[in-house]
């Protein structure tokens, strides 16, 4: 089975949120199972270029109205995993992984194309196209439309993940490449041009993240405006839980922390804590560290998280955020470490090292999203023995079984989007932490958790063969 993976980052060469773990871990655990991937993506400027062996394999011609860019082909193999970059004027114009909208969209239109390109060029045909979120939809509606015409691409299936249904895309540059239009009568019409309803509606098959977020999507409240789209299509559409990668992800083999731990050394945990206390000037106390290590946007529920905070100011706690984004929430949290300087700080930046100290730091792990499609940090952390306290929503529905409600749970879970209900479930965690013999019963829960990719790569390739048979 060969598979052509789009996506728009993957760790460990370009990560921003979620999205870079999936495409940096699941086509390794594709392999496993027999599949031949190429992840393309483009050489954003950020690549470090000096860490990675990077070969450069081609050129292309891409076509465009108003005159063709030439794109250039590189390739990587990385723990096992073959990538395709690709460069171009488009992508060199964006100093990171993300531009604004109208760079975003000529960016990724031109990728797209150029790695369908490549792979006539290289003569590797796949068996299928998985492509993942807006960036990727172009690729999805070219293939639609070539099919037709026989050829290169007639037999090749497609397969349509949703990581995140807020972020619509650009149509910006659609029309240069001439992009095939599809008509979207359920779409509301400020969402007609746009590449990810595009996407939904032209590929043979659509994931998304959990099952869950499966369900939600196709109602108006988690909708965004497709779920009469999404509703239609609920025949090929299928959840998929995301995993970790339990090497990447591991407190017994991790550089970033003081101290090495796993379940048989719990205790010995408590030393990382200590020390980041220190780092951070917190006092060495009883309290429990809640921590947050999230994109600082509406949809996390940071201003919840606050509120709730302060609800609870009675309650011994500590509070450590780590968080870059919406410079809004980036003040609300510098504000709010401000006013609470003996018990709270904000880490207003991007920082890996950080958040794995966090994971293996904090005793709790405040997740407290208005939606999440899977969530990431939720499988980390009961990893690393960090107790999640979720919102019932998503893939943190589908992962965190609440401790007060079922045998073998591993967090808490609170149903509204309102900082009542987290402050609500944050207190009975907090009543669980002092009760040391049932708060390691819960931690241990979650470290057994296995959220490794076996089952959602054996998953995902049950679905591509379904596809390719059809
Ligand atoms: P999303 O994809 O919506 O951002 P996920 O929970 O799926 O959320 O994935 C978030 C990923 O990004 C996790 O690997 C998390 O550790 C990481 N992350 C988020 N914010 C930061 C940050 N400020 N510094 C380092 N890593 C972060």
């Amino acid at each position: 089975m060969k598979v052509l993976f789009l996506a728009a980052e993957a760790a460990p060469l370009a990560k921003v949120g979620g999205l870079a773990d999936v495409a940096g871990e699941l086509p390794r655990a594709l392999g496993r199972l027999g599949c031949e991937v190429r992840v393309v993506m483009p050489f954003h400027a950020s690549i470090d270029r000096a860490s990675y062996p990077i070969e450069p394999r081609c050129e292309l011609d891409v076509p465009r109205s108003g005159g063709g860019l030439r794109a250039e082909l590189y390739a990587l193999d990385l723990e096992g995993v073959h990538f395709w970059l690709i460069d171009g004027p488009p992508v060199r114009q964006v100093p990171g992984v993300y531009g604004n909208s109208e760079q975003d969209g000529a960016k990724f239109v031109f990728c797209d194309r150029a790695a369908l390109l490549a792979c006539e060029q290289l003569s590797w045909q796949p068996d299928l196209l998985h492509a993942n979120d807006w960036h990727a939809a172009a690729a999805v509606n070219f293939l639609r439309a070539w099919r037709q015409d026989g050829g290169f691409w007639s037999d090749v299936r497609s397969l349509f993940t949703i990581h995140n249904l807020a972020y619509m895309g650009s149509e910006a540059a659609r029309a240069d490449y001439a992009v095939p239009e599809f008509e979207l009568p359920d779409v509301p019409d400020w969402a007609r041009h746009l590449p990810l309803p595009s996407g939904i509606a032209s590929a043979d098959w659509i994931s998304t993240v959990s099952p869950a977020y499966a369900r939600e999507i196709q109602t108006a409240e988690y909708g965004f405006g497709l779920e009469h789209l999404l509703s239609r299509r609920s025949a090929s559409l299928t959840g998929i839980m995301n995993g970790i990668d339990p090497q990447r992800w591991d407190p017994a083999h991790d550089a970033a922390l003081v101290r090495a731990y796993d379940i048989e050394t719990l205790p010995a945990r408590d030393e990382n804590k200590q020390s980041l206390r220190d780092e951070l000037g917190l006092p060495q106390d009883t309290s429990p560290l809640l921590a947050m290590v999230t994109r600082l946007d509406q949809q996390k529920g940071v201003d919840l998280a606050l509120v709730a905070l302060e609800m609870l100011l009675s309650e011994p706690w500590q509070f450590v955020l780590l968080g870059t984004g919406d410079p809004a929430l980036e003040e609300q949290a510098r504000r709010f470490a401000e006013r609470h300087p003996q018990r709270a700080r904000a880490l207003l930046r991007f920082d890996e090292h950080a958040a794995r100290r966090l994971y293996a730091s904090g005793d709790l792990l405040l997740i407290p999203s208005r939606f999440e499609p899977c969530g990431l940090t939720q499988l980390i952390g009961m990893r690393y023995g960090s107790v999640p306290v979720v919102r019932g929503t998503g893939g943190l529905l589908d992962s965190v079984p609440d401790a007060d409600l079922e045998a073998g749970g591993t967090g808490f879970v609170f149903q509204a989007p309102a900082a009542a209900d987290l402050a609500g479930a944050l207190g009975r965690a907090l009543t669980a932490f002092r009760d040391l013999a049932r708060w390691r019963a819960i931690q241990h829960a979650g470290m057994r958790r296995d959220s490794s990719w076996g089952k959602a790569a054996s998953e995902y390739v049950e679905l591509y063969r379904k596809l390719a048979d059809a």
